[in-house]
């Protein structure tokens, strides 16, 4: 049996080995500098790096290194031993405060967007002390910041802790202005529920679409999928479970907090859910926990599957970021409270959050707008591509009773009234039911539920706290400027509502019905990435980065680039894996399986019987109109990435690729799924869908 609280954290220098390590002094200063959000003085840094560096040592550690978030996406980090050299040909183990702080990673190639040839030629790494360094790997990771000698960021996790400075300081400011000057600090919180899929490794490696681009790019239905919906919560199968518990385990090591698990709607299908952490770690064991699931995945003989749609016609899979926002003072502005003055304050930053929504729908959008992602959102199994915010009727009503500027009554329920808003008690329960809305309020938090699994949860996260910020720190101004606070804060709440309740939907958000309504509202239906990423350098969007201190103009450009370059790069990939596989496989394939038909046709022609040959003369036809058509779709494919050469510029080439060569891909995968459903399985070269799962027994 586990001991879990024993190994909790066993990998991390977190808050309590540090209190047990550092001497009392540099402790307290250590504190200071992490609550204080400071940076830490090179004499502790020594201190601290000397005592980081001995328990490293003493957990199995031989290296450190730089753990950062280069604006791929993805984790970046290169490894130094701690070994210095010694006279006597001997080695000493090291690790300065200087080495702890600041890092230098040669950077020339990770993604810029053009900012280091524009600013600096190089990138620096600079410790971000709120997030624990940890051991993976014997490898002590220190989490960073990455940015450009400049000051520009060149990763996700600076502009997310501005964000989260953005909104401190804007609620902080709300707060007082409603009188509640305890509070010195605002911070964001979040719970990311985690999508994956897990496959035998045997099929795995006979797939070259899942190797090197983590879908399939061919395959058709298997006979049974996700029609009898006896996976989603079902009995977990013992290997699957036996992966889970060494998951967990690795997790609670790192001091993440894994806390929900379970099989999906799809079948191969799980989720993985930590209790919610202050936004930056959420951040930060999120890639962990996705790194582990792969980790773990390939010591049970497993692959685990993170990419948002990896069998076309089976759902694929998100990440439900559950977001709020507390104080230090231990209360969940999201939450409504039992006093008047609490639901005040509740309602004023739900409102903040409607508005939000709804003037930054595009935006929103845009943060979890990705290449894999694209497959899902509006496919009626993942929100729809249209942002609308759900309330659940209860709260609905209470506020459309503020807009009408009556009382709201509902039986036995509470009053409410100018100047003392008592809201009636918001049932947990009855508001999370909707599962089709893309942004659910869900009791005490929202949920947004349009994240892609693959993604890092920073960029979503960086636009939603930017976009509350900006609406808290407009009501502040409003607020600021009212002699009486309780009644500017209901007329700010009625105007608020008459102007946005548009965005306020809790109906079916995969009907169709629902798309009509939503354009005659006038909210935006953005279908693609290539559609929505221009929403990134509007003016109005910069101007927004820009005065909440988020991201420079620069930092904006460089990303758009970034994001266009990669959606198209991910695409081109997925063609010249499809291309290799029908010429190197597929085609071999479709020719043995025509002269087998052919074959069997000629010899019973031949046989001299009176035979109806019929069905097998069609079928010789088909497999012949199959094998030529693979060809020519082939060669239409080939041609539309060969032309490719002539386009310059990177909007123009995601356009490109989004409007030819994802059609071109369609028409051959077309006629490939029609091959596979009649090619004997002795022949077909790869496993099939039905194969890879239920591959995991
Ligand atoms: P669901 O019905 O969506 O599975 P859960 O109650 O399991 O809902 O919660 C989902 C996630 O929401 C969990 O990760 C949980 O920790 C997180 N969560 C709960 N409260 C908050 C909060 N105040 N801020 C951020 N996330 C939260
Ligand atoms: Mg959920």
């Amino acid at each position: 049996m586990t001991n879990i609280p024993e190994i909790f954290g066993s990998k991390v220098f977190n808050d309590a080995v540090m209190k047990e390590r550092l001497p009392k002094d540099v402790y307290k200063a250590m504190h200071k500098t992490i609550d204080d959000g400071m940076h830490l003085q090179m004499d502790l840094a020594n201190v601290v790096a000397a005592a980081m560096k001995d328990w490293a040592i003493e957990n199995g550690a031989t290296h450190f290194t730089h753990w950062f978030q280069p604006m791929t996406g993805v984790t970046a980090e290169k490894h130094d031993s701690f070994i210095a050299p010694e006279p006597g040909g001997k080695v000493i183990m090291e690790f300065s405060g200087k080495e702890l702080v600041k890092g230098e990673p040669d950077a020339s190639s990770f993604p810029s967007g053009g900012i280091r040839a524009t600013f600096e030629a190089r990138g620096y790494t600079a410790w971000d002390p709120t997030s624990y360094a940890f051991i993976k790997d014997d490898t002590l990771c220190i989490p960073t910041a990455f940015c450009s000698y400049g000051g520009e960021a060149l990763d996700k996790k600076t502009p997310l802790l501005r964000s989260m400075q953005a909104l401190d300081k804007q609620a902080v400011r709300i707060l007082k202005i409603l009188g509640n000057t305890d509070v010195k600090r605002v911070i964001t919180t979040v719970g990311p529920e985690q999508e994956y899929f897990l496959i035998d490794e045997s099929v795995y490696s006979k797939r070259p679409d899942l190797i090197y681009t983590g879908r399939t790019l061919f395959g058709g239905k298997p006979p049974k999928g996700q029609e009898l919906e006896d996976h989603y919560f079902g009995t977990i199968k013992p290997r699957v479970s036996e992966y889970m518990k060494e998951l967990d385990e690795e997790l609670w090591k790192l001091g993440i907090l894994a806390k929900t698990k379970h099989n999906e709607v799809a079948p191969a299908q799980h989720e993985l859910a930590p209790i919610f952490s202050t936004t930056n770690i959420a951040t930060d064991h999120n890639q962990l926990t996705m790194e582990m699931m792969k980790t773990v995945a390939g010591r049970h003989g497993m692959a685990c599957l993170l990419h948002e749609k990896p069998f076309a016609g089976v759902n694929g899979s998100g990440k439900h970021n559950n977001w709020s926002i507390s104080t230090d003072t231990g209360v969940n502005l999201l939450e409504p409270g039992a006093t008047p003055s609490q639901n005040t304050q509740f309602l004023l930053f739900l409102v903040a959050v409607i508005k939000a929504v709804d003037d930054y729908q595009e935006l929103l959008r845009m943060s979890v707008a990705s290449a894999g992602n694209d497959h899902r959102l509006g496919a009626n199994e993942a929100p729809p591509a249209i942002m609308s915010v759900f309330l659940g009727d209860e709260l609905t009503a209470v506020l459309e009773a503020i807009e009408a500027g009556v009382d709201y009554t509902d039986q036995e329920k509470t009053m409410m009234s100018i100047g003392a808003i008592v809201l009636p008690h918001i049932p947990k329960d009855t508001t999370d039911r909707n599962r089709t809305s893309p942004f659910a309020f869900t009791g005490n938090k929202f949920e947004f539920r349009s994240l892609g699994s693959s993604a890092s949860i920073a960029g979503p996260n960086i636009v939603l706290n930017t976009i509350v910020a900006d609406e808290l720190s407009q009501f502040a101004d409003e607020l600021e400027k009212e002699a009486d606070v309780e009644t500017g804060v209901y007329k700010l709440v009625k105007k608020v509502l008459a102007d946005h309740k548009r965005i306020i939907f809790n109906g079916d958000g995969y009907s169709d019905d629902w798309v009509a309504e939503a354009e005659r509202r006038g909210l935006s239906n953005l279908k693609s990435t290539v559609d929505v990423l221009p929403t990134f350098i509007k003016p109005e969007t910069i101007d927004l980065f820009t005065r909440n201190g988020v991201y420079t103009e620069a930092e904006i450009n460089s990303r758009y680039d970034i994001l266009l370059e990669n959606y198209y790069k991910v695409i081109d990939i997925e063609a010249l894996t499809m291309i290799s596989m029908v010429k190197k496989d597929i085609m071999g394939a479709a020719t043995d399986y025509q002269t087998m038909v052919m074959d069997a046709y000629t010899a019973k022609a031949a046989a001299g019987l009176d035979l109806d040959l019929t069905v097998d003369a069609e079928k010789a036809k088909k497999a012949a109109y199959l094998a030529s058509e693979l060809s020519v779709r082939l060669a239409a494919l080939e041609k539309g990435e060969a032309d490719e050469a002539s386009i310059t510029e990177v909007y123009e080439m995601a356009k490109y690729h989004r409007e030819t060569i994802l059609p071109l891909m369609d028409s051959l995968r077309e006629i490939v799924d029609e091959l596979e459903a009649i090619v004997p399985s002795d022949i077909w070269p790869y496993p099939t869908y039905a194969e890879m799962l239920f591959s995991v027994r």
